[in-house]
Order: C-alpha cells, then sequence, then structure tokens
C-alpha cells in the first residue's frame, strides 16, 4: 500500500503515521523528520533548510524533492506513507514522474481534516523527544511523567517552530501552497478526506476502516 497524507500543521499526520506503521507493514517517510534529522546532523542541506524551517517558509522544492524521491527509492520493497509530503503542486507533480518511473502508484491519499483553533492548541501544545522523535501534547496525549518522554526518560521539548508566532506563518503557508495538492490528487487520484477534530483514536478507526478496504 502506498499512501499520502495530507493536513495542516498539527494535523495529526505523524500521530495517525505512527498507527498506521504499527499496524501495517509499511516504511513512515516524514520530510519534517527528515529535514531535523539533517539538521541535528548538521549536513549541508539540513544548513540550507534551517532558516526556511524557523521561519514557517516551505524549503524549496528542488531540494525536498530529490531528498524524498532518493528515499523512496531506497525504500525496501514493502508500501510507505508519506507525511508532510507533497506540500506544493509542485512537488506532487514531480512525484507522479517519479513513481511512473519506477512504475509504482500511490493507492490513496488522506486528507486529515482539522479547525483551524483545533490546529492552534494541537501545536502549541506539542512536545517532542528530542532523542527519538516521540510526540506528545501537554493535554490531549501526555507522557506518563509530565516533560519526561515514555521511551527513554529524555526530557520533552518544544519545537522552535511550534510557537504562536511561527504557527501564523506555517498555516498561511498550507492554505497558499498545500491545500491546492488536495484538489490535484482529486482530479485523478482516490482520496478520502477524515475529520480529524476528533480524539486520536476515533480518528484511527476510521482511517483504518478506509485503509482495511484496500488491504482486502
Ligand atoms: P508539521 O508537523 O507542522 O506538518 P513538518 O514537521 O512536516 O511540520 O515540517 C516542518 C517544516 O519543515 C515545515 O514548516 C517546512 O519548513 C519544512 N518542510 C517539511 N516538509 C516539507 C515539504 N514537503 N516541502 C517544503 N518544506 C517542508
Ligand atoms: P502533524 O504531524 O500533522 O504536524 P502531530 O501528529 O505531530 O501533527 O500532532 C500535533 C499535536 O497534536 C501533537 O502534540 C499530538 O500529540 C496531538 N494530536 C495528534 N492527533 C490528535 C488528536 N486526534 N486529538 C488530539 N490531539 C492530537
Amino acid at each position: 500500500m502506498r499512501i499520502v497524507l495530507l493536513g495542516a500543521p498539527g494535523a495529526g499526520k505523524g500521530t495517525q503515521c505512527k498507527y498506521i506503521v504499527g499496524k501495517y507493514d509499511m516504511l513512515h517517510l516524514s520530510s519534517g523528520d527528515i529535514l531535523r534529522q539533517h539538521r541535528a546532523e548538521g549536513t549541508e542541506l539540513g544548513k540550507k533548510a534551517q532558516s526556511f524551517m524557523d521561519s514557517g517558509k516551505l524549503v524549496p522544492d528542488g531540494i525536498i524533492v530529490e531528498m524524498m524521491i532518493d528515499r523512496i527509492n531506497k525504500a525496501p520493497k514493502i508500501g510507505f506513507v508519506l507525511d508532510g509530503f507533497p506540500r506544493t503542486v509542485n512537488q506532487a507533480v514531480e512525484l507522479d514522474k517519479a513513481l511512473v518511473l519506477s512504475g509504482k502508484k500511490l493507492d490513496i491519499i488522506v486528507n486529515l481534516k482539522v479547525d483551524e483553533d483545533v490546529v492552534l492548541k494541537r501545536i502549541t501544545g506539542r512536545r517532542s523527544c528530542p532523542k527519538c522523535g516521540a510526540v506528545y501534547h501537554i493535554v490531549n496525549l501526555k507522557p506518563k511523567v509530565d516533560g519526561v518522554c515514555d521511551r527513554d526518560g529524555v526530557k520533552l521539548i518544544q519545537r522552535p517552530d511550534d510557537t504562536a508566532e511561527v504557527v501564523v506563518s506555517r498555516l498561511k503557508t498550507y492554505y497558499q501552497q498545500t491545500v491546492p495538492v488536495v484538489d490535484y490528487y482529486k482530479a485523478e487520484n482516490n482520496v478520502c478526506e477524515i475529520d480529524a477534530n476528533k480524539d486520536a483514536e476515533e480518528v484511527q478507526e476510521t482511517l483504518f476502516a478506509e485503509l482495511d478496504v484496500l488491504v482486502k
């Protein structure tokens, strides 16, 4: 199964991807996580991406497309779920071209729809583990001990771009550049829209029901 998960920043894409890879045999490819890994390792790509990410702008298409297509091509021969990519129509077009070249196609595009006030609360309350990348929420999905990662006991941090100021810029970017990607896919692909305002487990149930149909 090859899935693209779309949705505003903070919609719950990463959270649902963790559930997906926990149930189905597939690889989770998150463009944001891959970029943060490059930054942590101090690579050239990470340095190039830094100022865009910190100001809530998109990293240029050329950099992202090369980075993601490379990961997709190197992926083991199982399915994948793309999280955070494509984020512009141009990225979606480039992804389509690369898939055609490798004889693959997308099975489903899932769009997580969340109201803006909900998204704002989700993003500003998000906390992540700097070591393993696990994601929590200060109210909705709390760790067992406040401020500490369940898995490795490391102190949780707030992403520098998850502040109220940067979020405004990220949402603007989302409406201008990523919302059109949904329409792009609607023209020729199987697009499923899910009300993701609900709690994470309810969203998971709806999502799994859709994916189970494809697996059968
Ligand atoms: P979110 O959790 O809000 O969806 P991500 O972790 O996916 O955020 O992305 C963080 C930042 O990384 C984005 O604000 C952007 O600067 C950059 N980024 C991630 N994916 C892409 C992409 N496909 N195209 C351009 N920039 C990207
Ligand atoms: P995205 O990858 O789309 O940016 P995340 O999966 O990181 O979003 O979720 C954003 C924040 O909201 C995190 O703190 C996460 O724990 C929380 N969250 C995710 N899904 C839900 C949900 N359905 N209900 C409440 N909180 C959620």
